[in-house]
């Protein structure tokens, strides 16, 4: 029987990213007596790498259906902690401690100096403010959950042991494991009985089969169309911007839609087509082409196109069209005109997999959401436990949707870890 003058803490947070340091700021602010365990040696590592370190912070947009839907069937469960800290408390939380914002293109939230660090700035004055105790450098090894009354917990870390009443567990998923996110809590939301959905990479670069994308490596290719067909069916399609690289493909649009290649690509073969210029239609574009060839009548093929393509894309849309790069445009076929036109409407590409967890922003999977409380965040499984952020089986788009994830849940589960917590003296 451990007695409660061992009980140093009221809450113990697992995990300093987003979720954990909202979380733990809350829980503080409201009187409870928190330690923060981190393993890195210091807080929000992942934080400070988020929007290339510039930190897409939100997504600025105040209708709360449209917010869950971005997170597909299971962004239901987000309803009732964006009622409390959605995106409006989210600013208004940020900028009352003096970050400032701007909304940039699609609507994405970044702090005004294009600064990730404050945004972590101003998460660590939320927890001195609060006198949360921070341990970095203290990797969680084990949780123990010890029956008494009321129930409490003994926490094993690389630094010695501690008890407390409640946990959150903020540790988030398994993507980008070297800022420290590697997957520790869903071996212990197991042992308390949790299920957890298989954790699978998103937003995630593709490989691709063809060759040439090499050739192609770091071009940008904005206001493009890339569909996803498999067995003659198109599955999923995005528009805008997508960047090549020396494995295959990556930038907003491929990320948003690894998710579905990656369900489809366990199903069989699938196909990418990518639309060069999706603001015409085939015919347009022909008589476009038509109208090029016709004004650059007399010079070679492979120095009429610098109209209609970026400098890099030529060489390899010559290739791929089978045309001689020396023939004069006014003898190009109709039979090869239509090739080219193919190619630019429908440039296949074949993905082979997705790049991995190691460069997956966020992690698909986690913490079954039927055995979490939506209201409080607390676990259906065993009393005293909340969990918060990625760990999580929720995962939305690219665009600021994430963090906001984290902050909802994480501020939600800390002020419901503090309501129900009981001094101990
Ligand atoms: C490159 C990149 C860019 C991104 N950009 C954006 C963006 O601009 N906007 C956006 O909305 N989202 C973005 N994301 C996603 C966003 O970063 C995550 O959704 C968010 O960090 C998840 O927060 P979290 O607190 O749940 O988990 P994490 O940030 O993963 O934090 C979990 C913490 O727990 C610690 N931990 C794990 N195990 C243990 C243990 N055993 N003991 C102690 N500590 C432990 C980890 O070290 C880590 O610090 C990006 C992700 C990446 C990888």
């Amino acid at each position: 029987m451990i007695t409660k003058r061992k009980i140093s803490f009221d809450i113990a947070v697992l995990g300093g990213g987003p979720a954990g340091m909202i979380s733990a700021g809350r829980a503080a602010e409201l009187g409870a007596r928190v330690v923060l365990l981190e393993k890195n040696d210091s807080l929000g590592k992942k934080l400070l790498i988020t929007g290339k370190s510039r930190c897409n912070f939100t997504h600025y947009e105040f209708d709360n259906t449209k917010l869950v839907e971005k997170f597909g069937k299971d962004g239901r469960f987000l309803y009732s902690a964006l009622g409390h800290f959605g995106v409006s408390e989210v600013l208004d939380f940020f900028q009352s401690r003096g970050l400032l914002w701007q909304v940039e293109r699609g609507n994405r939230v970044f702090p005004r100096d294009g600064d990730a660090r404050d945004v972590l700035r101003v998460l660590m004055g939320y927890l001195a403010g609060g006198k949360v105790e921070v341990l970095c450098n203290s990797k969680v090894n084990d949780i123990e959950a010890i029956k008494d009354v009321p129930r409490i917990f003994k926490i094993i870390h690389s630094g010695g042991e501690l008890f407390t009443e409640k946990i959150i567990l903020s540790t988030g998923g398994k993507s980008y494991p070297q800022t420290g996110s590697s997957g520790d809590g869903y071996r212990w939301a197991e042992k308390f009985g949790h299920t957890i959905i298989n954790p699978t990479p998103a937003l995630n670069p593709v490989k691709v089969s063809e060759k040439w994308v090499k050739e192609l490596q770091g071009l940008t290719l904005k206001n493009v169309s890339l569909q996803l067909y498999q067995e003659g069916k198109k599955r999923d399609e995005r528009f805008g911007e997508m960047l090549f690289t020396h494995f295959g493909i990556s930038g907003p649009i491929v990320m948003d839609m690894s998710k579905s290649i990656d369900k489809y690509l366990k199903k069989g073969n699938v196909k990418l087509l990518l639309d060069l210029k999706p603001a015409l239609d085939f015919q347009k574009l022909e008589e476009r082409i038509k109208r090029d060839f016709q004004e650059f009548k007399g010079r070679i093929f492979k120095n009429t196109l610098s109209k209609l393509l970026p400098a890099s894309l030529i060489p390899v849309i010559i290739q791929l069209s089978d045309i001689e790069e020396e023939k004069r445009v006014d003898y190009i076929t109709r039979e090869e005109r239509k090739r080219l036109l193919h190619l630019l409407k429908e440039l296949e590409l074949t993905p082979t997999e997705l790049l991995g967890f190691p460069w997956a922003m966020v992690t698909s999977g986690g913490v079954s959401l039927r055995e979490v409380n939506p209201d409080t965040m607390a676990s259906k499984k065993i009393e005293n436990l909340y969990l918060a952020g990625e760990i999580l089986n929720l995962d939305g788009p690219s665009g600021g949707y994430n963090l906001l994830q984290c902050w909802s849940t994480g501020y939600l589960a800390g002020e419901n870890a503090a309501k129900k917590a009981e001094r101990v003296k």
